[in-house]
C-alpha cells in the first residue's frame, strides 16, 4: 500500500540507511518492527528517536497504512523506551513528531522524538 499512496518513500534517507546497517546508531531498544536510538544532536539531556522499520514517511502515513502488528509494536516499544529512560514513571517527557514542510521535518522516515531530563519549556517556540 505505501507504494500506491501519496506518501512517496525515499529509501536513501538516513534512517533507512541506519535500518539497513549502513551507518551506526546508538540503539536503546530494537524489536521486530521498531528501532529506538539516541538522537545524534540531542536537544535535551534525554533525546531518543523511535522509528518503525517499515517505509513510512510521516506519523499520518504510518497511522493510516501500517498493520495492526506494526502499530502495536511501535507504541509498546515507545512505552518501554520511556520506562527504560526513567521518564515514565518519573519526571515526564515530551513526545514530538514533525511532518512535512510546515512541521520542518528533516528526515523523511517517520520518527517520534522522546525528550526529557529537564523542563521542556512551552510547547511551541517562535521563529
Ligand atoms: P526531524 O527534524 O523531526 O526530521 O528530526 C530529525 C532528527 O534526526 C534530528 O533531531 C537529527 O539530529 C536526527 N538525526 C539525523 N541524523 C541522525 C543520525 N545519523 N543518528 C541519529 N539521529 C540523527
Amino acid at each position: 500500500m505505501p507504494s500506491t499512496s501519496h506518501h512517496a518513500y525515499d529509501p536513501s534517507n538516513i534512517f533507512a540507511r541506519i535500518l539497513r546497517g549502513e551507518i551506526p546508531n546508538k540503539t536503546v531498544l530494537e524489536t521486530t518492527h521498531t528501532l529506538a536510538f539516541h538522537d545524534i544532536h540531542p536537544q535535551a539531556p534525554i533525546h531518543v528517536l523511535v522509528i518503525p522499520k517499515g517505509p513510512y514517511v510521516t506519523f499520518d502515513h504510518f497511522a493510516a497504512e501500517a498493520s495492526a502488528e506494526e502499530l502495536t509494536d511501535f507504541h509498546r516499544t515507545a512505552a518501554s523506551v520511556c520506562a527504560m529512560l526513567g521518564v515514565a514513571p518519573g519526571e515526564g517527557y515530551r513526545a514530538i513528531t514533525n511532518a512535512g514542510a510546515h512541521g520542518m521535518q528533516e528526515v523523511p522516515h517517520y520518527h517520534l522524538h522522546i525528550l526529557g531530563g529537564k523542563v521542556m519549556g512551552r510547547m511551541l517556540g517562535h521563529g
